[in-house]
């Protein structure tokens, strides 16, 4: 056989949709999945301009191909694209494209991979609705229990035997756990349902930090846990959402108290980075294996299951941080413990 059909053989069978644009954005190749995946045939559409066919428009910002292969000349790793099917049905497909190049490094077009994602986004959409609406559905009734077990436990309903107290101290507490579930899960909702866009300003995190300190060393002394800031007055003031990064100190904070054995040792410093500041928090704690490490900022990936909690917290904090601009990461020895660090934009 010769090359040719070898090739051609391979591109067809692809289980992805490949086509190649000139730098035109005229479709020269289109394999058979594509086909499927479009209802176009290739004797329909070769010759054409992908941009017209497949999205309807002469606008160039529509397409994945133009915005990054064509344009930018640069790679795109799984964009998402929407486009008009022959028979009129509107699809999603996830994109990967990449410039081609000729020997002489002139730009003769685009290469692109598609799946259809269509029934894929219909279900994460209806897993997101049915998360929103039960944390929704959840938070009356908790918030009401509670109240009515506080009153119970001020003694204004009629006095309580000890026993009664103890039982009563214990569904408060489960209660309590549980509010703080429903609040992470209506949080992250809240997040994925619509972008997360912070309020932007000048953010003195110095006084931020000694703050959320106070809160946490009510939980860290019933741990012997110690909470040392290493901060310093004059940290340049950072431009950022006051609210939202007190949620990410808060919850970064929770955790270095949480995975930490009585005795240890909280540390937290902030750094004058090139553009940005740095904020960091080592701890003496369990640390994190290997095996979990890459997952921990996904939702709800829990590498400690015996310890309560909702498996939401880093992602929370993932996406207020990079919805600043900034980074999040974590280095960690298991057994040693772990220094997450993250980074915000300057004031300027
Ligand atoms: P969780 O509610 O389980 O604490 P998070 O999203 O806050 O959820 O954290 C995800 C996982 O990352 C945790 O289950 C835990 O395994 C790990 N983790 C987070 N912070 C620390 C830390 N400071 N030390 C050790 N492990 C941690």
């Amino acid at each position: 056989m010769e090359r040719q059909q070898i090739y051609d053989i391979i591109v067809d069978n692809l289980p992805v949709g490949f086509s190649i644009v000139d730098k035109d954005g005229i479709i020269v190749d289109f394999n058979s999945t594509a086909e499927r995946v479009t209802g176009y045939s290739k004797k329909e559409i070769f010759g054409k301009s992908h941009l017209e066919i497949l999205h309807g428009t002469n606008d160039k910002e529509a397409c994945p191909l133009f915005k990054h292969a064509l344009e930018r000349r640069e790679q795109s790793v799984a964009t998402e694209t929407i486009i008009r099917r022959k028979s009129g049905e509107i699809i999603v497909l996830s994109v990967t494209t990449s410039p081609l190049f000729d020997n002489d490094g002139n730009l003769i077009g685009g290469i692109e991979l598609f799946r259809d994602i269509t029934e894929l986004k219909r279900l994460e959409r209806e897993r997101k609705n049915i998360l929103s609406m039960f944390a929704h559905d959840m938070k009356n009734p908790v918030i009401t229990a509670e109240g009515f077990i506080s009153r119970l436990l001020s003694g204004k309903a009629g006095l309580l035997s000890e026993t009664q107290k103890n039982y009563l101290d214990l569904v408060k507490e489960e209660l309590d756990g549980l509010q703080g579930l429903i609040t992470d899960f209506l949080e992250f909702s809240r997040f994925e349902a619509t972008e997360c866009k912070p309020v932007l300003g000048p953010f003195n995190i110095e006084a931020s930090m000694r703050k959320h300190i106070e809160i946490a060393k009510v939980e860290a002394e019933k741990k012997n846990i110690k909470i040392f800031f290493e901060g310093y007055e004059g940290i340049p003031v950072a431009n950022a959402d006051a609210m939202l990064i007190g949620r990410v100190i808060t919850n970064l904070l929770d955790n270095a108290i949480k995975y930490t054995n009585p005795g240890g040792a909280v540390t937290i410093s902030l750094i004058d980075g090139d553009g940005d500041v740095i904020v960091r928090l080592k701890d003496t704690g369990i640390g994190i294996s290997e095996d979990h490490l890459p997952y921990i900022f996904d939702a709800f990936y829990r590498g400690k299951r015996d310890l309560k909690g909702s498996g939401l917290g880093l992602s929370i904090a993932k996406i207020i941080v990079e919805a600043h601009g900034g980074r999040i990461w974590v280095e960690s020895i298991p057994g040693k413990g772990s220094t997450f660090s993250f980074t915000l934009p300057k004031n300027r």
